[in-house]
């Protein structure tokens, strides 16, 4: 469970907005995000920061605070997750791996390319797509991956 009062002990030192591997890509920043987050901005849950991150964890380690700041973009998005706000990108990934354990569907290039180099076919295992797809409902995932916001 997150503690997001940590929130309140940041700094606004801007050491995580500096190491954050996102923000080259899509500008994010993470300082930003637990400033508003602390201020109680109730739009931080609707914005687009949620997904902006890609949960390497450079910014948590670098943070003189201790502020888990990767938790806090997964406690947005469950927040947002819950209401049906899941990116159609991220939704198509996550209805891809219920459906093959895998998160992008098997190129024709990629198989080329096996075959070239004398590999089999790839595909998961089905008891290992069983086991994911049990871990996955008793997450409640299924139900929410294809919910789509009202
Ligand atoms: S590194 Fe920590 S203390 Fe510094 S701005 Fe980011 S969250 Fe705040
Ligand atoms: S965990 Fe997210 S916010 Fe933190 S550095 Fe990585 S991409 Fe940036």
């Amino acid at each position: 469970m997150i503690d997001l009062s940590k929130s309140y002990l940041c700094l606004q030192c801007r050491i995580c907005s500096a190491a954050c591997t996102a923000a080259t890509v899509n500008g994010l920043r993470p300082r930003e995000v637990v400033l508003r987050l602390a201020a109680g901005d109730p739009t931080i849950e609707e914005g687009p920061e949620a997904w902006a991150c890609v949960t390497c964890y450079a910014c948590t380690e670098q943070c003189r605070a201790g502020i888990d700041i990767t938790d806090i973009f997964y406690y947005l998005r469950e927040r947002a997750a819950a209401q049906g706000r899941i990116p159609p990108p991220y939704r198509a990934v996550a209805k891809s791996v219920l459906a093959t354990g895998c998160a992008f569907p098997n190129a024709r290039y990629t198989a080329r390319m096996r075959a070239d180099l004398g590999l089999p076919v790839f595909c998961v295992a089905p008891r290992a797509v069983e086991e994911l797809q049990t871990l996955c409902r008793s997450a409640g995932f299924p139900d929410l991956a294809p919910k789509e916001a009202s």
